[in-house]
Formats: C-alpha cells, structure tokens, sequence
C-alpha cells in the first residue's frame, strides 16, 4: 500500500484567486500545493480590469511590472450613453491612479494574465487534472480525494474552486447557484477593423441603454492592438443551455444595440466575427466562510455579477489578506487566522458584491478611492 503524502496547507482550484492565494502562501514561507480540475488552461477570449488595489498584491508577488508592461493603462473610466454619445461620467485612471491610489489601473486579457501567474508559481506546487471529488475532516487533518484515485492529506484547505465550489458544499450543503436573470456577450476584436471606421476608440469605456443594459468594451493589450467588449443584458426566463456559454453572433448583438446606436458602438457591432454569450450566476451572501480545517476564498465564497470589474480582485485581496492572518497566528492558531481574514474581508467583499449586482458603478461621477487606494498587503487587519 503505497503511503498518503501529507502537505500543510492545500488550495483546490488553480484560477485567479488560487493563483494568488499559492503565490503569496509561498512567499510568506508556508508550504503549499494547489490542485486543479483542468488539463491546462488556455487563452478563452476574455479581458479583465485590475484595479490599483490588485496591482499592490502584485507588487507583493514581483508580478506588477510585468503584467502593467502587458496590459492597457487607461486614462479614464469613461460612461457614455449608447445612443447619444453623451458622457455620464469620466473618472480619472492613468498617471492618475498611480500617484493617488498608489498603483496602475491595467485592462489586460484575462488568460495572459493567468498564465503570468501560474508561470510564477514552482511547476512542482501546481497539480493539473486534479478534481477534487471528495474531504473528510478528520481530528488532526483532512483526508483530500482526487477523481484518478489519488488521495492526500493537508493540515488546511482553502477553497479557491469557484462558483460551484466542493468546499462551500462541504461547509453549507449543497445549493446550486442562482441565474441572476443576466447574460453577457463576450468578443475579441481586431483593432485594425476598428481603425477602419475612422473612430478614435477609448481604452475603456461602458455604453449604456436602459434598464441598465450596457457594453463594457477596453483595450486588452498595451500597444492597443486588441479590444474587446462584454456586455450586461437581462433575458427572460432562465439558461437553458447545459453548457456554461453558447456561440453568439454579429446578428444578435445588432439585434439587442444596432439600429440606433451611436456609430461608434455601431462599428463595434460591424466589427464582430466571433462572440459567445455567458449566463451570470449568482449566491445570497453565504452565512460562513470557514469551519474547522476548510476555509473559502473568491467566487467560492462571494460570487457576484461582473459589473464593477472586481470578482477577480476580491478573489485576490482575499489571498492576500488570508495569508497575512496565517502569517500573524501561525499555523497551529490557523481557527484565529479564519477569524482574523472573516472579520477583515467580509463587509468589504459584500460590499462589493451589492455594488456590482446592482450594476451602478461609475455610471454617474462617483469617487472610486475606497476601491482603488485600498491597499491589501498594508491595510489593519481586523480582530
Ligand atoms: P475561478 O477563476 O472560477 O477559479 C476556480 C478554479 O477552480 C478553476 O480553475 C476551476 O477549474 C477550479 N476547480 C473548480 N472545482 C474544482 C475541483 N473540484 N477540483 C479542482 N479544481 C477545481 N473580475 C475582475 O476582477 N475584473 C474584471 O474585469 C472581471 N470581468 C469579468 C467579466 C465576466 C464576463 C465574468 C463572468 C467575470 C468577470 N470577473 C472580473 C470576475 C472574475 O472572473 C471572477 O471573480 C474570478 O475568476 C474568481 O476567481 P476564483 O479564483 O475565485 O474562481
């Protein structure tokens, strides 16, 4: 019988927050192993915003330079009327962000981002093709099975696995997470057919409709060479679909924002070859984010809609909160750790949950500094 390896602390999904939650574990001198689902990731069409606050756990993990040398520095979130043209707001990124919020504000696309991530981390912590099927906590560890048969023990799991989390059924039971009643096109599009219009295009900027319909579109790259767009639109009834995002088309989008449009979102629409659409799930704010050994972090613990562009960077600022209070108690003292990152993150990741569901963020002039200059590798932990 061969022996059951043991590690200290496992993290079970390899996405954003886990990638993080590994990266910064192993900088403040834990030892860790992270454990995911796929084969291996690849580059999905998608773009993702990472505000200052993010750009400082990166800092933390040496990967800031190298992902603002890749990514689009904005100069302006800006919100316009999707009709008209007309600006509802202009809040100021750019030069900035850096010398007010303390860090960059980059657009960058989500997979160069993650592989930058993953490339950071040890090739020996990081276990593809690993799907957790099923944890018993056991008195001095939890006993950790894999869907080829393999098993291990670690003294704590953190629970980076997503929307449809194991850990946060293990804690609360199972419960599948509810359609918020929204959906989103996805598409990546070719600057050179933008050009083509004659248009100068915005590195980020949100086209807004009524009933708060909207297309989010920005610059993925930092020579401006690739744009990309997602949109926010209420549908009838629920998802259909079995798969987690069907094809789309250039048809749909002139469907649901032509006609009318202003020219610049019109040639967006023209310039659309391939686009998918992607339901938005959601959960009520889960009662308990930790028990015993097992503990949740990101979408796993706080999913929410993608409107405020920070799921990902809560995920983050959960990891690097997380590791501090382990840092601060010790392993042995990991149940006062739970309590420590519980006490410090959950008003603000609720908060920020509220906020992106309802969809109202930096539609009208606001200032986004409790967001951005918040500063997770610095900020008092609570409790
Ligand atoms: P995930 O990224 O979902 O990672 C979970 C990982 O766990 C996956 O790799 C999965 O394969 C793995 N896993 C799951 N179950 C198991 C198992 N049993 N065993 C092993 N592995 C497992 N956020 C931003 O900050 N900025 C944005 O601009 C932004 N834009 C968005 C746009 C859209 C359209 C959407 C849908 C989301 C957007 N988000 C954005 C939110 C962001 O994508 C999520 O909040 C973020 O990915 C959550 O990270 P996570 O690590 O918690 O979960």
């Amino acid at each position: 019988m061969t022996e059951i390896q043991h590690i200290d602390i496992a993290v079970i999904g390899a996405g954003l927050g886990g990638a993080a939650a590994a990266a910064l574990l192993i900088d403040a001198g834990f030892s860790v192993h992270c454990f995911e689902q796929a084969p291996e990731f690849t580059r999905l069409g998608a773009g993702i915003h990472i505000g200052p606050n993010v750009m400082k756990v990166f800092r933390k993990i040496g990967l800031e330079d190298r992902l603002a040398a890749i990514g689009a520095h904005p100069s302006h979130w800006f919100s316009r009327d999707g009709r008209t043209g007309e600006y509802l707001s202009k809040i100021k990124l750019g030069d900035y962000a850096v010398s007010e919020y303390g860090a960059p504000y980059i657009t960058i696309h989500r997979g160069d981002m993650h592989a930058e991530q993953i490339a950071a981390l040890p090739s020996e912590i990081v276990h593809f093709n690993h799907r957790l099927v099923d944890l018993q906590e056991r008195d001095s560890d939890v006993l950790l099975s894999f869907a080829d048969g393999k098993q291990v023990t670690a003294s704590l799991v953190i629970g980076a696995d997503g929307i449809n989390s194991m850990i946060r059924e293990k804690l609360l039971g199972p419960e599948k997470p509810r359609f918020s009643g929204w959906v989103g096109h996805r598409a990546l599009i070719d600057m050179n057919k933008l050009a083509s219009t004659g248009l100068e295009y915005e590195r980020c900027v949100k086209w807004w409709w009524e009933k708060s319909r909207h297309i989010m579109a920005y610059a993925t790259k930092a020579d401006g060479s690739e744009y990309y767009y997602v949109t926010g639109v209420p549908i009838e009834g629920g998802w259909e679909h079995e798969t987690g995002f069907v094809d789309s088309s250039k048809e749909e989008m002139e469907a649901i924002f032509g006609g009318d449009a202003h020219p610049m979102v019109q040639g967006l629409i023209d310039a659309t070859t391939e686009v998918t659409k992607w339901p938005f799930w959601n959960r009520d704010v889960l009662s308990l984010w930790s028990r015993g050994r097992l503990c949740l972090l990101g979408d796993a613990c706080h999913p929410m809609r993608p409107h405020m562009a920070q799921g990902a960077c809560m995920a983050i600022e959960d990891a690097a909160i997380l590791t501090r209070a382990l840092t601060q108690t010790g392993m042995a003292q990991y149940q006062d750790a739970f309590r420590i990152y519980e006490a410090t993150r959950r008003e603000r990741a609720t908060k920020v949950q509220t906020i992106s569901n309802a969809n109202t963020w930096l539609k009208q002039p606001e200032d986004p500094a409790w967001v951005y200059a918040y500063d997770p590798i610095h900020a008092p932990l609570v409790g």
